[in-house]
C-alpha cells in the first residue's frame, strides 16, 4: 500500500510564537514541582541513609543501622522489610517531592537466597498500581510511584561482586534504573578503587547485567564531555557525611576527617559523589523517569498484558498509535469487569444457596411443629373419647336411692 504523504516546509514571514515554549513549560513544571522516587538498597551500614541525607543536604531518612530492630547479634532468620519516607524540598522556590525506598534486614539473614524478593514484589506492586490507575476512567491524577533511580549499595570489600549482589542485580535490572555505588569508598586506597571498579564492572558485563546508562548528547559538547566523565565513573565510589570538617587549610568542608587528612564529600578529586548527585539530580532526573516510564514500565506492562492474554503490537511505532493503545486500554477495562462480573456472580450465588438452606431448615422446623401438635391433639381426643365412655357406662348402671340425712340429736338428748 504506498501513502501519498506531502510534506511542505514553509519559512515563516511572520513571528507565531512558539518560541515561546520552553517558557510556557518551564513556568508550569516550576509550578507543579518535580518528583524523584529512589530506592536505597544494601546490608545495613553500608552508609545509605548518610549519602541520601548528604544528596538533598538535609536529615530525610533515619540510619536502619541505629534501629535496635536489626541488631548485629541477632543473625537467624531477618525478614526484609519495605520501608518508604516522603520529603518535599525546595531550592531557590523550585519543590523537589523525594521518596526514598529502603529494604531494612536486606542481607542480614544466614540464608539470604530469595531476600531480592520483597524488593520486586515493592516494584512490581508499584507498577501495578500505575497501570491501575492509568487504565481507570477516569485518569486525571494518575501518581507516579514508580522507582525511578535503584542505588544498590556494593561493601567495599576490594575483591568483587558477592552472589547475593548479582543475583539482587539480576532480579531488578530490567525493572529499574539500576545504579551500583561502592559504598564507604574512603575506606579503600585509590588503587584499590580503580581495581575493584574494574572487576564490578567486568562482573556486570559476564553476568549481562544492565546498569542505568545517560544519553549522551553529542552535539553539546561540554554537556558531551560531562556525560562521558559520568559514565567512565561508574561504578560510583561514594562518601557520604552531612558533618562540616576543617580541612588543613582551613576551609569548612563536608567530609570525614582521619588523622591523616580530610576526604571531601564535594570534592570530585576525593571520590564520585559530585558525579552520582548530578546524575541523580542535576542533569538526569527526567531522563532516569522518562527511561522509567517508556522502557522499563512499558516492558513490564507489555509482559503483564501478554501474560492476561492479551497480544500486543510490539512495534517501535506501538505508542504512536492511539488506536491501538485505546484497544489494549478497552480490552484491559473489559477483562476487569469480566472479573468483577464473575465475583459478583459467585457472591450471589453463594447468598442464594444460604437462603435456600436456611428455608429448608425453617421448613423442617413448621413440620416437625405441626407434627408434635397434631401427635398432642389426637392424645387429646383419644383421652375425651375415654372419659366420655367412662360416662356413657355409668349412666346406664342401676342408680341407688339418694342417701338420707343422720338423724341429729337435740340439745335435750330428743330425736327431733
Ligand atoms: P545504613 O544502615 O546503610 O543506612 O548506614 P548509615 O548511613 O546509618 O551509616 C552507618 C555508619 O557508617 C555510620 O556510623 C556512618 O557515620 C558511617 N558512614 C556512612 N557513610 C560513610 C562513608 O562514606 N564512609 C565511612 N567511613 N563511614 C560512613
Amino acid at each position: 500500500m504506498s501513502t501519498n504523504i506531502k510534506i511542505i516546509k514553509k519559512v515563516l514571514n511572520g513571528y507565531v510564537g512558539f518560541a515561546n515554549l520552553p517558557k510556557q513549560w518551564h513556568r508550569k513544571s516550576i509550578r507543579r514541582g518535580f518528583s524523584l522516587n529512589i530506592m536505597a538498597i544494601g546490608e545495613s551500614g553500608l552508609g545509605k541513609a548518610t549519602l541520601i541525607n548528604t544528596l538533598f543536604n538535609r536529615d530525610i531518612i533515619t540510619s536502619q543501622h541505629d534501629s535496635d530492630e536489626f541488631d548485629e547479634g541477632e543473625e537467624e532468620d531477618v525478614s526484609v522489610k519495605i520501608k518508604s519516607t516522603q520529603a518535599e524540598i525546595e531550592e531557590d522556590g523550585v519543590k523537589l517531592k523525594v521518596s526514598v525506598i529502603t529494604a531494612p534486614g536486606f542481607g542480614e539473614s544466614i540464608n539470604n537466597v530469595e531476600a531480592w524478593k520483597p524488593i520486586v514484589d515493592e516494584i512490581n506492586s508499584r507498577f501495578d498500581s500505575y497501570l491501575e490507575a492509568e487504565s481507570r476512567i477516569n485518569r486525571t491524577a494518575v501518581v507516579d510511584n514508580r522507582v525511578h533511580a535503584f542505588l544498590y549499595f556494593i561493601e567495599p570489600t576490594g575483591h568483587s561482586l558477592r552472589a547475593l549482589d548479582i543475583a539482587l542485580m539480576k532480579q531488578v535490572h530490567e525493572k529499574v534504573n539500576l545504579i551500583p555505588v561502592i559504598a564507604k569508598s574512603d575506606t579503600l586506597t585509590d588503587e584499590e578503587i580503580l581495581e575493584f571498579k574494574h572487576r564490578i564492572l567486568a562482573d556486570i558485563s559476564h553476568q549481562g547485567i544492565k546498569i542505568f546508562k545517560p544519553t549522551d548528547f553529542e552535539y553539546d559538547e561540554e554537556e558531551s564531555a560531562n556525560t562521558r566523565s559520568i559514565i567512565d565513573s561508574f561504578p560510583f565510589a561514594v562518601v557520604g557525611s552531612t558533618n562540616e570538617v576543617q580541612t588543613p587549610d582551613g576551609r569548612l568542608v563536608r567530609g570525614r576527617k582521619y588523622p591523616w587528612g580530610v576526604i571531601e564529600v564535594d570534592n570530585e578529586n576525593h571520590n564520585d559523589f559530585v558525579k552520582l548527585r548530578q546524575l541523580l539530580v542535576r542533569n538526569f532526573l527526567e531522563e532516569l523517569k522518562e527511561h522509567t516510564a517508556n522502557v522499563l514500565y512499558e516492558n513490564y506492562r507489555t509482559e503483564k498484558l501478554k501474560r492476561m492474554g492479551i497480544e500486543q503490537d510490539n512495534t517501535v511505532f506501538r505508542e504512536f498509535d492511539p488506536a491501538a493503545k485505546q484497544e489494549e486500554e478497552r480490552a484491559l477495562h473489559e477483562a476487569k469487569l469480566a472479573k468483577m462480573e464473575a465475583e459478583m456472580k459467585s457472591v450471589f450465588q453463594q447468598k442464594v444457596s444460604e437462603k435456600e438452606k436456611k428455608l429448608q431448615r425453617s421448613e423442617a422446623d413448621l413440620f416437625a411443629r405441626h407434627k408434635e401438635m397434631k401427635d398432642k391433639l389426637t392424645k387429646q381426643i383419644k383421652l375425651l373419647e375415654e372419659k366420655k365412655a367412662q360416662l356413657e357406662k355409668q349412666k346406664l348402671l342401676p342408680q341407688d336411692p339418694p342417701a338420707q340425712p343422720a338423724p341429729q340429736k337435740s340439745r335435750k338428748g330428743f330425736l327431733r
